[in-house]
């Protein structure tokens, strides 16, 4: 979440009146478990793959919509299974245009985030639209500088929960691509919508692991939103067995590291789960993930001044990834209501890089995004309690 922006919007607030989800999610299916559901139900499979379209491809909103399907199949599939799986609390948009954030309230009253980042083509990539998704309502692995690991553990998101989050960046998307396009700013064949999804919202996605992947397997069909394996980005905290797992799942994806730190001493200051997993081994693991799939590997590196920010840190670093396929995201901290953390200014993140360098270690500064927006991890529930009293 990057680059900065100026003016602080006031939010929309939308009364949440989300009624208390007694059927199962449409959402939590998997496709081969829709078709068999439906195919049970007595319909043929072309109306299974319809349904499909109609969620994923089409991102309409409700039942009553899928005009392909008689009225009786809608009503039995209304009598089977509830729709949408948030409603939508307040949606914000930075004053540069380049972010909004979303607060969602799920049906039991948790608020989660969803973020989607613009960015224009810089001549090598084309535009991107990227969705930052949540996968719990809080974490339990509490970081310090972190608002969501400040606000504890609520529970796990579901399959449905994580997917409409993308359907509903999905439908905010193609709406702008067809604005653009219909003021002569964009041609049709330009119309994408989101185009890549990062797990980097509320949570620790290798914590709700099952749910993670079955998401992933929806987001990735091609029939439907089919958003790449390529570009989707797992973050993790740093939890070796579920990383060890996610090497053999034949998935394309990427996966990024929340290190923040080169050795023990530095990190278990910030980050707990580091007396779980210490760095050797976080290492080791994360070795063992790129000789498995042969993908390079992300290393997220919060900025936190004058604590893990020196060059002889980054020389240190740059010793520990040494012969690892991998590329390091410097972050200047977003610094939470709490945190006692400053922001590394970008003269030192440049030194940083330069000691990174030095062992060969490719790295990107990355500024946040939607500031103004309260855009980092958790802030915007925080903000939203204060607001709605939520
Ligand atoms: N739990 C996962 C994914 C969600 S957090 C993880 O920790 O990787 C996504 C990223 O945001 C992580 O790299 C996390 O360390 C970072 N982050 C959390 N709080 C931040 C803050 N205040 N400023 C900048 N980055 C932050
Ligand atoms: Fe949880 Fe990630 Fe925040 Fe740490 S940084 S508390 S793992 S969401």
């Amino acid at each position: 979440m990057t680059t900065p922006s100026s003016t602080s919007p006031e939010p929309t607030v939308k009364k949440a009146s989300i009624a208390s989800a007694m059927l199962p999610s449409i959402l939590d299916l998997s496709r081969d478990r829709l078709t068999s559901t439906l195919i049970e139900m007595g319909e043929k499979k072309f109306r299974a793959d319809q349904v499909w379209r109609s969620i994923y491809h089409e991102t309409l909103g409700s039942f009553d919509e899928m005009s392909t399907l008689s009225k009786t199949f809608r009503e039995k599939l209304k009598e089977t299974y509830t729709f949408s799986a948030l409603e939508q609390a307040m949606f914000l948009t930075s004053a540069d245009k380049t972010t909004s954030k979303a607060l969602y309230k799920l049906h039991d009253g948790e608020l989660i985030e969803t973020v989607l980042m613009r960015y224009e083509t810089d001549g090598h990539r084309r535009n991107r639209k990227t969705a930052c998704i949540s996968t719990q309502a809080g974490c339990a692995l509490g970081c310090t500088f972190c608002a969501t690991g400040q606000q504890g553990f609520r529970r796990n998101l579901t399959v449905g929960e994580i997917v409409a989050q993308v359907i509903e960046m999905q439908r905010v998307a193609r709406a702008e691509d067809e604005a653009q396009m219909a003021e002569g700013k964009r041609s049709k064949g330009d119309i994408q919508g989101v185009t890549n999804v990062v797990f980097m919202g509320m949570g620790e996605p290798l914590a709700n692991y099952r749910n993670v992947i079955a998401a992933i397997r929806v987001l990735n069909d091609g029939q439907g939103l089919n958003i790449g394996a390529r570009h989707i980005t797992v973050s993790t905290v740093g939890l070796v067995p579920q990383i060890l797992q996610l090497a053999e799942e034949e998935l394309q994806i990427n996966l990024a590291i929340s290190l923040h730190a080169p050795d023990n001493a530095t990190r278990s200051q910030t980050m707990p789960v580091n007396k779980r997993y210490p760095v050797e081994e976080l290492i080791r693991a994360c070795h063992k993930y790129a000789d498995a799939t042969g993908r390079r590997i992300f290393f997220e590196y919060v900025l936190l001044k004058e604590q893990n920010d020196s060059v002889e840190q980054a020389q240190k670093l740059g010793r520990l990834l040494n012969g690892l396929h991998c590329h390091v995201n410097l972050i200047p901290v977003n610094p939470t209501k709490e945190g006692p953390f400053e922001r590394t200014d970008l003269t030192a993140a440049k030194d940083f890089q330069g000691g990174l360098k030095q062992y060969g270690i490719p790295s990107t500064v990355r500024m946040e995004k939607g500031i103004d927006i309260n855009a980092g991890c958790g802030q915007l529930r925080e903000r939203a309690i204060e607001i709605l009293g939520a």
